[in-house]
């Protein structure tokens, strides 16, 4: 049995001198999402520019308003123009930075807003899911210098082919890192309307603990396998250029949660960090194909595959629920014998003690046995242990393993500094 996590490559930065005092800040769309809130986000900036710091502010486009635009789209074209759609919705994180450039004026503060293109920040030409591969960071800089603050549209840059494109859903997140990255900066803080990063989704486990300190690694599985709050290219941007990555609520002045180098309290204290879950996940049983031609066909139609088990001569495989369409198509014209399901769920267990601890999945097994579950498929990573279960069994599923890993108690938290 053969296991992988895809994980993209990285965007290529420009060697910026790393400056001590610059400071990244991303605001997503809900901490943007009204004239009001815009102000508080104006007034959270100038106050770091004030503390001392070269602020940058990435921020996403207001509310829901990128939802709102590919409607538009469409309502006007069944199949609308890659290029053109890039060019309709970019437009939702200029309105951001505009609208908070004038804000910061009125707080008697400078500042100049950007978008991608002006920013430096270059992508590959692949539109509707672009990928950074330069930070030309010149402009930024002569504004940082002329004690500016900067506003940057998030989630789009312009092509090697000096088109405008976006970087896929959640992009912002991925903008605000490489600038983090190739300005050098201290850390790039990313508010939200969460508190931070939870043992488990509070919503679903009242007794969820707030992480202090989570490792890169253990990061990018959990937002590969659930966890909402960053875009996973973004946190593997981080890992790889060492940028800390702090996520946090706007409405609060409290921490939230750091992601960093893995350290010894990551390993010792508590071996489990969370357990994410996904409600729906589509898991594929292909037979008749190899995998090198499978899953290159599937690439080119965007299917966003998770992960990926081979017994024999069958292929199992699961997607995201929204790429089901796409997945059909591409294997229905790939002369191949295929099922798929969809009425699983997933839920994972995350945790960078697991390498060195042995008993974690028999653990895992075993209380998910006991609670009545079953297991459809699993798939482990040297961190991770996932499980297709029934999506009516999600939900216990993840209580229960919370309890059993004891991410209630206060040392799951891990501490941080
Ligand atoms: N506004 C874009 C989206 O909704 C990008 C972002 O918010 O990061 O996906
Ligand atoms: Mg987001």
């Amino acid at each position: 049995m053969t296991t992988t996590t895809e994980f993209e490559a990285l965007p290529a930065l420009e060697g910026a001198e790393p400056r001590l005092g610059t400071l990244v800040m991303k605001f997503g769309g809900t901490s943007v999402g009204d004239p009001d809130k815009i102000k508080d986000v104006a007034r959270r900036i100038v106050a770091a520019r004030a503390a001392g710091n070269r602020v940058v502010a990435v921020l996403s486009a207001m509310g829901d308003s990128t939802d709102s635009l590919v409607r538009l789209a469409y309502d006007v074209s069944p199949r609308p123009k890659p290029r053109e759609l890039d060019m309709l919705i970019s437009v939702g994180e200029r309105i951001s930075c505009a609208l908070a450039a004038m804000a910061i004026h009125d707080l008697g503060a400078e500042a100049i807003s950007l978008t991608g293109s002006q920013a430096g920040i270059v992508t590959d030409t692949v539109h509707g899911r672009a990928k950074i591969v330069d930070v030309r960071a010149r402009r930024i800089h002569e504004a940082l210098d002329q004690d500016r603050i900067v506003l940057v549209a998030g989630f789009q840059g312009v092509s090697t082919d000096f088109d405008i494109t976006t970087l896929g859903r959640g992009g912002s997140d991925t903008t605000a890192v490489a600038l983090a990255a190739a300005l050098g900066a201290e850390a790039c803080e990313i508010y939200t309307d969460v508190e931070g990063v939870y043992t488990a989704d509070p919503r679903l486990v009242p007794e969820a603990r707030k992480l202090h300190a989570v490792s890169y690694e253990e990061m990018l599985e959990m937002a590969a396998s659930g966890a909402r709050v960053l875009q996973v290219r973004s946190v593997e941007v981080a890992r790889n250029h060492h940028v800390k990555l702090h996520v946090r609520s706007t409405f609060s002045a409290e921490d939230g949660t750091w992601i960093r180098e893995e350290d010894e309290r990551m390993l010792e204290k508590a071996l489990i960090s969370g357990v994410t879950h996904t409600r729906e996940e589509m898991l594929y049983r292909v037979e008749g194909t190899d995998p090198a031609r499978l899953f290159a066909i599937l690439a080119e139609a965007g299917v966003n595959v998770d992960t990926i088990v081979r017994t024999g001569s069958e292929i199992l495989f699961s997607a995201p629920a929204e790429d089901h369409e796409s997945a059909r198509d591409a294997l229905d014209g790939l002369d191949v014998d295929w099922t798929a399901r969809d009425d699983l769920g997933k839920v994972s267990v995350v945790g960078a003690g697991m390498k060195s601890h042995p008993g974690v999945a028999a653990r895992a097994f075993e209380t998910l046995a006991a609670a009545g579950i079953e297991l459809e498929v699993v798939i482990t990573s040297p961190i991770k242990i996932a499980c297709h279960v029934r999506g009516e069994d999600v939900e216990r599923a993840v209580l229960e393993l919370h309890r059993a890993f004891q991410l209630d108690a206060p040392e799951a938290e891990r501490q941080h500094a």
